[in-house]
């Protein structure tokens, strides 16, 4: 059968019918562990009951009207994540890019009114932003920009975790206005940096009165055992982008932004038809209550640790293990060679996993995975890996 889907993705051979928790089914009644939750987005498993009952009360309700209204719940909404994070205001989209592109034309407007003719924003090398044209120029992966050009101007790359090369672009280029960053780069391969690092931006971005912009659309909601990676940091950026798992599933994006960066975004400046509706909205709300309620961020520290010893205790002998690092439940098992196959040989085994960077294995699963869950996923996979380099 001829597809009429675009070809964009390599598709793995399965669909999926139903999920429950960490447990997805085939239309083969084939059941999986999924340790990638919809690439951090179903932080809460599949079928939570609290977003299926949300979905369903606000579906009888309202599902949309549109921003030239007030909406309660994205008022609701953006109150708490106020609250949650320390910043003072959020701009609602449907995506991490377009949470972005807030952040991007937050950047310019702060740029201009420093009287900047063409604003600048430093960006890292292996980062990744999204696929419209703005977030694509800021991504630092040539093959996520090839075929695309011209790609927008306005961005400076330096290595990711070097606060020496920061330095020394902020001191060649005046026309630099913020700094866009996450805080641990995914797409890129799970790269965890120094301690400081956020901490040493902080800095500089005081210093040099330049906006810090943080990604926070894989790390953020928990993820990393914090509600945002930056709280590790005990920081407060300027401006911080959220999506994936701020939905569990239903789209939602949004961007963050404190103090002067606050105040740019006026009326006219941007918008959007969907973002912050109310069904996204009121969902998200029970994202947050159910992070709150079961406890998910101290989850995350003691589950990802768990797996961490798991995979130590089974690999540290292996001479082909590089490195296990985690953060929370975001976690990288580092080969010291090509392992992208592993995907495809994992989903036979009936697990989900995804490798980034071409030798890093990337885990991220829910949140609410069980013990005995851990214990298989532990299994399988080292069991995989060892077959698969020796
Ligand atoms: C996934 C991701 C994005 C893009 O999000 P979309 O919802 O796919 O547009 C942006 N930044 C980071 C860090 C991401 O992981």
């Amino acid at each position: 059968m001829t597809s009429h889907i675009m070809p964009t993705y390599g598709r793995l051979p399965v669909t999926f019918t139903k999920g429950e928790g960490a447990w997805l089914w085939d239309k083969d009644n084939k059941r999986y562990l999924d340790a990638l939750s919809g690439i951090a987005v179903c932080n809460l498993g599949h079928a939570h009951p609290a977003i299926h009952e949300t979905i369903c009360a606000q579906s009888r309700q309202l599902l949309h009207t549109s921003n030239l209204y007030h909406i309660a719940e994205q008022e609701q909404l953006a109150t708490k994540l106020c609250n949650l994070s320390g910043m003072d205001n959020v701009f609602f989209a449907n995506s991490g890019a377009e949470a972005n592109e807030a952040a991007i034309k937050i950047a310019r407007l702060y740029g201009h009114e420093k009287n900047i003719d063409s604003p600048a924003i430093l960006v890292m090398e292996q980062s990744f932003h999204g696929r419209t044209m703005a977030t694509l120029s800021a991504t630092g992966n040539p093959k996520v920009q090839a075929g695309f050009t011209p790609l927008l101007d306005g961005f400076v790359r330096v290595p990711f975790n070097d606060i020496a090369a920061i330095e020394s672009a902020i001191e060649t280029r005046p026309d630099i206005v913020a700094i866009l960053v996450e805080p641990i780069q995914g797409e890129g391969g799970v790269n965890i940096p120094d301690a400081d690092y956020l901490n040493n931006i902080r800095a500089l971005c005081n210093q040099h009165e330049l906006l810090m912009m943080l990604d926070e659309v894989q790390t953020g909601m928990a993820r990393t055992g914090a509600w945002f990676a930056f709280q590790h940091n005990a920081i407060t950026p300027d401006v911080c982008t959220l999506a994936k798992a701020l939905g569990n599933g239903v789209p939602i994006g949004a961007c963050m932004a404190k103090g002067k960066a606050a105040t740019l975004l006026t009326a006219g400046k941007h918008g959007s038809t969907f973002g912050g509706n109310l069904l996204a909205c009121s969902v998200a709300l029970t994202v947050i209550n159910t992070i709150e309620t079961e406890n998910l961020c101290r989850q995350a520290i003691v589950k990802g640790a768990t797996l961490k010893q798991g995979f130590l205790s089974r690999l540290s002998t292996n001479s082909h293990l590089v490195e296990v690092r985690n953060k929370g439940m975001m976690i990288g098992i580092e080969l010291d060679q090509p392992c992208t196959e592993l995907v495809a040989l994992a989903l036979t085994a009936g697990l989900l996993i995804n490798v980034t960077g071409d030798t890093s294995i990337r885990l991220l699963p829910p949140l609410v995975i069980t013990e005995a869950q851990m214990t298989l996923l532990v299994d399988t996979l080292s069991a995989l890996i060892v077959d698969f380099v020796s």
